[in-house]
């Protein structure tokens, strides 16, 4: 379609500058036709100027050679008698042969044929007249110029009569030559307006129609691809979210993850260390867990995880939170708490425990946990390694002593003897 349209636009420019071209020629055309016409009705306007200077001149010329009255100088009068002479015969010359001047030719027309070669016979009749006049000009005796000078008076009126149509018939010619030039012109700027239009129609239309439609095209696939860019980009982010997501929660019980639980720990450390709010975290951990999955199976173990997740989660405030670390594992934290209500905290959780009854898979049972606790306010640690360090000790104690209980994490004070 592109190639279809690059040749339709070149021709389109091709017939412009082809019309444009024809119309200068038309123009230059006109311009030389009224410049000959100028030329020529001038020309021929002047050889009856000197027909009549002739008939003039011959008869003071007669004057001053033979009667000598009137006449202050025979000399001039002669020389203007015999230029205008000469000026007659090169205008007849010129005029009859169609030798308009260099490089300027014409056939004449019939009618102007008829002028100087018919009936009329006006060259021969301009030339004879001439050979009079310059008969005039050679005479020896007054009688014999008197006898010429009465038959060029005598031809003279009847010639500029008809020098006089010759003038009036290349004068009409000329412009009916201009007229046509001029209709001629008409039709070359018909003939444009009438290629511009079918250019219009054919060419520049459908170009624009194709031009718009690309457009039109161009945009809606431009609206398809940012529609697709939103829908990937919202996919993407969901599963980007999904990603974070995973990568922070327990997928078991859907509480958060070791991750989370330490990059949290760690703000609420810096928070401590700036603004010294208390918090606490409890370490838990199912007792004799491996004897539940051993006793009623792995499905049940799971069971109690995730069971124990919720109670845990309906157990804590909002701004506390709750983490699955390890296989039966948990850690609190609590925020913003003094050590007797972190201390109460953990032994109502304990207390809630020991007192729920887990039912699966047709299995009633009970279990217990036992739990570490750290608080901020009894020791200063530095890291999160350090509080986990501290919590996970206090853990190991519980256990120790028998399991089923809470322990409280403290400075290990050698005693003193
Ligand atoms: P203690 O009181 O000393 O903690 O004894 P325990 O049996 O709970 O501790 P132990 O470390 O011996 O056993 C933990 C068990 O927890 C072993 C493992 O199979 C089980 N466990 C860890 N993760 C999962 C889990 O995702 N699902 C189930 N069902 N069991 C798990
Ligand atoms: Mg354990
Ligand atoms: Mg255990």
């Amino acid at each position: 379609m592109e190639i279809n349209f690059t040749k339709r636009y070149a021709l389109a420019l091709m017939l412009i500058a082809l019309l444009s071209t024809g119309t200068l020629y038309i123009v230059e055309f006109a311009l030389k036709a009224s410049d000959f016409t100028a030329l020529i009705v001038n020309k021929s306007a002047k050889q009856r100027m000197y027909s009549q200077r002739i008939a003039s001149f011959s008869q003071q010329y007669y004057r001053c050679t033979y009667i000598k009255q009137n006449c202050s100088d025979h000399a001039t009068v002669q020389l203007i008698l015999e230029e205008a002479i000469h000026e007659m015969r090169q205008a007849n010359n010129t005029l009859s042969s169609g030798n308009i001047k260099k490089d300027v030719e014409i056939n004449l027309s019939t009618t102007m044929s008829e002028i100087y070669f018919g009936d009329i016979n006006l060259k021969k009749r301009v030339n004879d007249y001439l050979d009079l006049a310059k008969k005039l000009t050679q005479t020896q005796t007054q009688e014999e110029a008197l006898e010429i000078l009465d038959h060029l008076l005598l031809v003279s009126n009847p010639l500029l009569v008809d020098l006089n149509a010759a003038v009036y018939q290349y004068q009409k010619e000329g412009e009916e030559n201009i007229a046509n030039i001029r209709y001629l012109e008409i039709f070359a700027w018909l003939l444009t307006l009438f290629t511009l239009l079918i250019e219009v129609i054919f060419i520049f239309q459908p170009m624009a129609n194709a031009i718009k439609l690309f457009i039109q095209n161009e945009r809606s696939h431009k609206e398809r691809l940012e529609q697709e860019i939103k829908i990937r980009t919202h996919s993407l982010e969901q599963a980007n979210q999904k990603l974070i997501y995973n990568a922070s929660h327990d997928p078991l019980t859907g509480l958060n993850n070791r991750f989370n639980f330490e990059r949290e720990l760690g703000n609420i450390l810096s928070n401590y260390h700036l603004n010294n709010v208390p918090f606490s975290v409890l370490m838990l951990d199912i007792d004799w867990f491996k004897k539940i999955n051993d006793t009623y199976g792995h499905n049940v173990g799971d069971h109690v995880l995730k069971e124990l997740s919720t109670l845990l989660s309906a157990a804590i405030r909002t701004e506390d939170s709750a983490y699955r670390t390890g296989g039966e594992e948990f850690v609190i934290i609590l925020n913003r708490i003094s050590k007797l209500d972190a201390i109460k905290k953990a032994e109502e959780i304990r207390h809630s425990v020991e007192n729920y009854t887990f039912s699966c898979d047709g299995y009633i049972f009970n279990i217990t946990i036992s739990c570490g606790v750290y608080h901020s306010q009894c020791i200063e640690a530095q890291d999160v390694h350090e509080v986990m360090k501290l919590v996970d000790d206090a853990l190991y104690k519980a256990k120790h002593l028998g399991r089923n209980r809470i322990v409280l994490g403290e400075l290990y004070v050698p005693t003193v003897l």
